[in-house]
């Protein structure tokens, strides 16, 4: 115990502190963190921003998911940075292991090949397993299962600026389906044969191809070769009915039945973006500049002064990614302005 301990009438009752609880509507929505036990510290990280800056005054609550048991360690490290619902689930291990039908000879090849060419996680299988995951089964854990809206959060990021309003709700008023911060260009080596199988699926399904879709943003000569521009995935705020669709569905078996998520190495960002470039109307992807957020190397700090004062950032407006030349902001302003 503290040497002179503050008294207890001098603290303001937990409830309260916690829980603003201003707000009159919430939607059906959750936070999700993909994380291993080892993530802890920076779990907590962003947990403590995401709460700091947002969730203190609406009381979303946590999925937090791994494919080993979380630990005790885990559980109370971030528990106690919240009074929000926190739940912790194990992953069904065929919803998260190379399945058996893949051929681990072939699969191994990939991986070599990607070593020597030194493309980031070239032989990493668990990085495989985690970008299968959340491309096609995050969505469908049981603690998840009663959600529609899900924000993704990953263990040390960092949101700068105080998030005034709610995402979800708006994204739900406006019927808005996949939102974004970032994004920028995939390492074509990752995903050599991904958009070939794009094209394929959706000769097969053209019942599934939205109109006036955002492929434009993708492709600057109709859909036959990918400009390799998606949304940066570790930040994502949707609606999970979208993924739960029929025709995100047919596209996600489609896929995983080539075993690219094994013999290449997709991620789970081109696999997200694309869908919703394809399956989504282009004003159901909206970008969220009031949104600061870091994920290391890259920064999104809001583009307007007005934005950035307002939500008190933290950021340096001049270190944001949005017009590097790796950042393919400019190509979505311009397809959004066409
Ligand atoms: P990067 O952002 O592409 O560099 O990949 P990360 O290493 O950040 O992984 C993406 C997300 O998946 C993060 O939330 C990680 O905590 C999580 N993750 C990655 N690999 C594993 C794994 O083997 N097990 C679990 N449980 N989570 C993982
Ligand atoms: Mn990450």
């Amino acid at each position: 115990p503290s040497p002179q301990p503050v008294p207890d009438d001098y603290y303001i009752p937990t409830g309260e502190a916690n829980s603003t609880l201003a707000v009159d509507r919430r939607a059906n929505a959750t936070f999700v963190i993909l994380a291993r036990n080892s993530d802890v510290s920076g779990a907590v990280r962003s947990v403590r921003d995401i709460e700091d800056r947002f969730n203190r005054g609406h009381g979303y609550p946590y999925v937090f998911l791994n494919e080993e048991p979380f630990s005790e360690e885990f559980k109370s490290r971030v528990s106690v940075l919240s009074g929000s619902l926190m739940e912790f689930g194990l992953i069904p291990p065929d919803h998260w292991n190379q399945p058996d039908w893949i051929d681990e000879d072939k699969a191994r090849a990939g991986r070599e090949k990607m070593v020597a060419d030194k493309i980031i996680y070239g032989g990493s299988v668990s990085y495989r397993n985690m970008c299968r995951f959340n491309s096609g089964f995050f969505f469908r854990h049981p603690l998840v299962q009663k959600y529609r809206w899900y924000w993704r959060i990953e263990p040390e990021v960092h949101f700068h600026c105080d998030i005034g309003f709610d995402p979800f709700l708006f994204m739900e008023d406006n019927n808005k389906v996949y939102s974004f911060t970032i994004t920028m260009y995939e390492f074509e080596k990752t995903i050599s044969t991904l958009w070939e199988h794009v094209r394929k699926f959706m000769k097969m399904h053209p019942e599934y191809v939205a109109e006036d879709n955002a492929m434009g943003f993708m492709s600057h000569d109709g859909g036959n070769k990918y400009n390799l521009c998606h949304f940066w995935s570790n930040f994502e705020i949707a609606d999970m009915d979208f993924w739960r669709g029929p025709a995100y569905t047919a596209f996600f078996e489609y896929l995983d039945s080539t075993g690219g998520f094994y013999y290449e190495r997709w991620g789970d960002a081109p696999v997200h973006s694309i869908a919703a470039a394809i399956f989504a109307k282009k004003d159901q992807i909206h970008f969220f500049d009031e949104i600061g957020y870091e994920h290391n190397p890259y920064i999104h700090c809001p583009q307007s002064k007005d934005t950035w004062k307002r939500g008190r950032c933290s950021c340096d407006q001049a270190k944001s990614f949005d017009y590097d030349g790796y950042s393919c902001m400019r190509h979505w302003d311009k397809f959004m302005k066409g």
